[in-house]
């Protein structure tokens, strides 16, 4: 029972600009760095390292996606595209908040075939699970452009292989990013061979996509399943979020694969989400995520970085994640329990939560047995 992590060190090279979060600064405030930038990942690989978590995890370098498994997803015009901003130095993958640099294209490819190694080590019984570092993220990057930060879509390229080349007819595709998985969504509507889940800040980002009623369409209708969270929501909502909805219809749903598009951004220190999310409620996530895996599809969960952007914060959750991954027996110290303890949405399921999240289990029980 391994778990693999996958790793390369040029993850840490790429840099994103810099301007105010993700816009430019225009000199009204001195810029900073973008809110993607290296230090996130590279600090969650050395926090790894000093818990002693390496002498556990089967840590491996990825190699890069191939253009023919990147064209199961996204059209040879966007791939083309994205070779020629790099070729041409940079510029935006699409959608105006999307940076690409000359080495984003190379990048891009490793983060891709980085999800492709994970899927490779856990389908070929390497490691019981895996966890795939990475950056560009890719949720938000459908079949014709990039988007929110992301040039691929990493998940829809490994859920795709999986197809290919293990013949798997179910692959469920779970997103706890705090934004919409939209590329995700757009890109499965239609294809009921793989399970669509996003679990997401409502109207956060995109503000005017996954909505609940979105629920597939054609062959895929009541195979994409959005769940909305109001701002404020924490590990007690998330967790009803999970048993409520996301962990029965994975039940039903009976994947032979589970893919995790594995953001933290919903953490309490996020600058992109107001969820509230604490690193043990990422490791109660994780956790169930886990447990459905081992009953319905022997374990084989494959988790692909996204968002999460809080440099000191985002790290503890990752690790949280992968220590839940990895069975190890106790996990490290959160140390910035003390803070959290006493607020209420780390706590405490109010009314108006469960309420949320009820109505719209009301919605998805039209397709699924809640
Ligand atoms: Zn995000």
């Amino acid at each position: 029972m391994t778990t693999a992590l996958c790793w390369d060190d040029r993850f840490e090279t790429h840099d994103m600009g810099r301007g105010g979060l993700y816009l430019p600064a225009d000199g009204l405030v001195e810029d900073d760095v973008h809110v993607d930038n290296p230090a996130r990942i590279a600090r969650t690989r050395r926090l790894i390292s000093r818990v002693g978590l390496d002498s556990v995890l089967r840590v491996i370098e990825p190699r890069h996606a191939t253009v023919e498994e990147l064209l199961r997803v996204h059209s040879r015009d966007h791939v083309e595209r994205m070779l020629a901003v790099s070729a041409a130095g940079g510029g935006d993958a699409g959608g105006d908040y999307t940076p690409m640099d000359a080495s984003s294209y190379e990048l891009a490819l490793l983060s891709a075939g980085s999800a492709l190694t994970a899927l490779e080590l856990v389908m070929g019984g390497g490691a019981s699970n895996a966890h795939a570092m990475l950056r560009r993220s890719g949720h938000h990057a459908w079949r014709d452009s990039g988007y929110g930060f992301c040039i691929f879509n990493n998940c829809a390229v490994a859920a795709r292989a999986a197809q290919a080349a293990w013949g798997l007819e179910r692959v469920a595709i779970v997103d706890i990013d705090a934004h919409h998985g939209n590329g995700s969504e757009w890109i499965f509507a239609a294809d009921p061979t793989v399970l669509t889940v996003s679990i997401h800040q409502d109207r956060s980002f995109p503000s005017d996509s996954g909505f609940v009623e979105h629920v597939g369409e054609g062959d895929g209708l009541g195979t994409n399943v959005n769940v909305n969270l109001p701002a404020g929501t924490g590990d007690p909502g998330y967790l009803h979020a999970m048993d409520r909805i996301v962990v029965p219809i994975l039940r039903e749903h009976h994947p032979e694969l589970l893919v995790v598009a594995c953001g933290v951004d919903a953490s309490l220190f996020d600058p992109l989400s107001r969820l509230g999310l604490t690193a043990a409620g990422f490791a109660h996530v994780a956790g169930r995520l886990l447990a459905v895996a081992d009953d319905v599809c022997g374990g084989r969960l494959v988790s692909v970085q996204e968002g999460g952007y809080s440099h000191v914060y985002a790290p503890f959750c990752w690790l949280a994640i992968v220590e839940t991954l990895a069975r190890v027996p106790e996990r490290t110290e959160d140390p910035y329990e003390m803070f959290i303890a006493g607020q209420p949405c780390c706590r405490e399921l109010a009314p108006w939560q469960r309420a949320a999240i009820d109505d719209q289990a009301r919605v998805h029980a039209a397709h699924w047995p809640l």
